[in-house]
């Protein structure tokens, strides 16, 4: 099964909000199926729907002992607690930023089955969560940073994009 391309920043689908699921049918499957393929193929914890450039509430993440999982229409309903800590993103590949998130989240939403699922979790799994919802609602760890970071950031993401018109999508 081939994989999806990753949505990286400029992508204006990593912008906007993602629409509720209604339906959690057959297709919904699939395509969490495909994120998982693209996800791990990626090396990546987790992947939400908006970074294949499906505009929908699920994200995909495996993380821990408890193997390859989906949550979707997910909502944190209770945070707590403060923690900062080296975040990236499949989007803003390669880069790497402090990110100060709660500490200690409590995260609801359906499985593919359409059971509810209820999950506390803290520091990295809180984080992972915090991180795909971000994505849900169409902001990048780039919109967390402050202004120096951000700063520092675009820059770079500036010199990459001149790098890569400079060589061409084929010459890498
Ligand atoms: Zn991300």
């Amino acid at each position: 099964m081939a994989g999806y391309r990753i949505r990286t920043f400029g992508d204006p689908v990593l912008k906007r909000r993602a629409e509720e699921v209604t339906d959690i049918d057959g297709r919904v499957a699939q395509l969490a199926q495909e994120m998982l393929v693209t996800m791990h193929e990626a090396n990546g914890l987790g992947l939400a729907a908006p970074q294949v450039g499906v505009g929908r509430r699920l994200f995909v993440y495996e993380i821990g002992e408890s193997g390859p999982r989906v949550m979707v229409n997910p909502v944190i309903d209770e945070q707590d607690g403060e923690w900062e800590y080296e975040e990236g993103c499949l989007s803003v590949p390669g880069m790497y930023f402090p990110i100060r998130r709660a500490k200690r989240v409590h995260i609801k939403g359906y499985d593919l089955d359409g059971n509810e699922v209820s999950v506390e979790a803290e520091d990295l799994e809180a984080k992972l969560y915090q991180h795909e919802l971000d994505h849900l609602d169409g902001r990048l760890l780039l919109d967390l940073l402050d202004d120096d970071q951000r700063k520092v950031a675009m820059k770079e993401l500036r010199r990459r994009a001149e790098t890569e018109q400079q060589q061409g999508p084929a010459g890498r």
